[in-house]
């Protein structure tokens, strides 16, 4: 194997169990380690390069590169994408700077709204000011390469954005394409057909914030609105790809066995887990 892309989270930005929560998930999660879900991240690994690169700086950024250099120790970090400004996607960028790792110019890819959030705003601006990162912005759908094997493309997509803009991405390997899209409104809402382009890739790691609308009582979920799993799972039946739902809010039914995921099992569809690993050659 050459190139290959490793799941190394696949729960909502707060993880799971999450801060402050005593639901019945977060419960079993802080009782059984092996419950415990890191902040949906992906990791690209070129082993005919020597690179690697991870999508997402996300909280458990620490613990997720040192699973990658377990799994890849020869393929040092040659950088991070990312794909918008909620914390669950570039807090981690806390652990590149001088009171930490103290990275040097290292890339960091980002579209022109996030690289000028980060810009502007400390701590992030320490991080560009002291060269820890090299910030490279991205243009909606022009292909990066990242190496001879990789190529990542940046799409568009709608997601609430008080601070920046929101992309998911296109991983083009030798023989094999992979999309991933950790957070998007809604299906509707975006300018291509979900089923189309989903058929159109091997494997597609999707939104699946939230299963059922009931599933967060007192918050209201047109402030943080999500496609319902039951709804994606429904568009993409029977679908030739590889599709499996990530990004996982502590809520979420499929986080246990039950009628949730038998229910997107019958529809050929599957959930992420933690080291999932994907050929890309
Ligand atoms: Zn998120
Ligand atoms: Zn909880
Ligand atoms: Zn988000």
């Amino acid at each position: 194997m050459r190139v290959e892309a490793i799941l190394l989270g696949t729960a909502q930005d707060a993880g799971v169990p999450q801060a402050g929560c005593d639901c019945a998930h977060c419960r079993a999660a802080w009782a059984d380690p092996a419950l415990r879900c890191w902040a949906a991240c992906l990791a690209l690994v070129d082993h005919a390069a020597g690179q690697s690169w991870l999508i997402d700086a996300t909280p458990d950024f620490r613990e997720q590169v040192h699973a990658l250099h377990e799994l890849a120790p020869a393929c040092p970090l040659s950088g991070i994408a990312l794909t918008h400004a909620h914390v669950g996607h570039y807090a981690g960028l806390i652990h590149l700077g001088r009171e930490a790792w103290n990275a040097q110019g290292l890339p960091l890819y980002a579209s022109a709204r996030m690289a000028a959030f980060l810009a502007d705003n400390a701590p992030w601006s320490q991080l560009i000011a002291l060269s820890n990162v090299d910030l490279r912005q991205l243009l909606p759908d022009r292909e990066v390469q990242l190496s001879p094997n990789l190529g990542l493309t940046p799409l568009p997509v709608p997601h609430r954005a008080e601070f920046a803009d929101t992309l998911a991405f296109v991983v083009r390997g030798p023989a094999r394409r992979l999309f991933y899209c950790p957070d998007i409104d809604t299906w509707q809402q975006w300018d291509r057909d979900l089923r189309e382009f989903v058929a159109g890739v091997d494997i597609a790691l999707l939104d699946g914030t939230f299963w059922r609308a009931d599933e967060l009582p007192g918050r209201d979920r047109g402030e943080i609105p999500h496609p319902l799993g039951t709804d994606t799972a429904e568009r993409l039946a029977g679908v030739d790809c590889d599709v499996r739902l990530i990004h996982l809010n502590h809520s979420n039914p499929l986080l246990a066995p039950g009628p949730a995921r038998d229910g997107l099992a019958a529809r050929g569809l599957g959930l992420g887990a933690r080291g999932d690993r994907w050929r890309l050659d």
